[in-house]
């Protein structure tokens, strides 16, 4: 049997930045190789409401499709993100779900046709700056709420460096269908 993609990978528990004193928090599931290559699979497979971003190597993903979103998780070349998550136990349980999900997409990758393209056109950079808080608060690295939104547009990467940004909402505007 194969071991698939995910083996070794470390858990940690973040709280989001944006809601002090919230109960809910972040899981990041940091691994050391790179997980990219099974994205364009994911992106085939999974269901529900899935982006992707190929030349930046980010997926999103809600299973609950646009209706229903209860969990978001970001796809990274050595990161998957999970939110919203309630503790400690909750975040073991969806970190061992998620990664059984991309091993089992991994050994399947014969079975399934990859597919590159994500949703498109992007949003404005206009439409991202409106989700964020616009404190210009600069711990992204950017100067501006406004410069990270138009950074944001170009390189879905960018995305892990505002933690004030609401991933489902982000999830849905890159979804849209125009
Ligand atoms: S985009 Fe940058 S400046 Fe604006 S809230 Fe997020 S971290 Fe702060």
């Amino acid at each position: 049997m194969s071991l698939g993609l995910i083996q070794e990978y470390e858990m940690k528990l973040s709280p989001p930045g944006c809601h002090p004193g919230a109960n809910w928090y972040r899981v990041f599931i940091a691994m050391v190789n790179d997980i990219s290559e099974v994205f364009p699979y994911l992106n085939a497979d999974l269901k529900g409401l899935v982006d992707y971003d190929h030349q930046s190597k980010i997926l999103l993903w809600s299973p609950g499709g646009k209706e229903k979103i209860e969990k978001i998780y970001a796809f990274r070349a050595h990161e998957i993100g999970i939110t919203p998550i309630s503790d400690r136990d909750e975040a073991k349980e969806f970190t061992g779900k998620i990664i059984d999900i991309v091993n089992d997409v991994w050994n399947r990758r014969g079975e399934i046709q990859p597919k590159f393209e994500g949703n498109r056109p992007l949003p404005s950079a206009l439409d991202i700056y409106k989700l964020l808080p616009r404190t210009n608060c600069k711990e992204c690295g950017f100067l501006t709420c406004m410069a990270f939104a138009v950074a944001l547009r170009n390189d879905f990467n960018t995305l892990s460096l505002c933690t004030y940004m609401p991933e489902d909402a982000f999830l849905k505007l890159v979804s849209q269908e125009q």
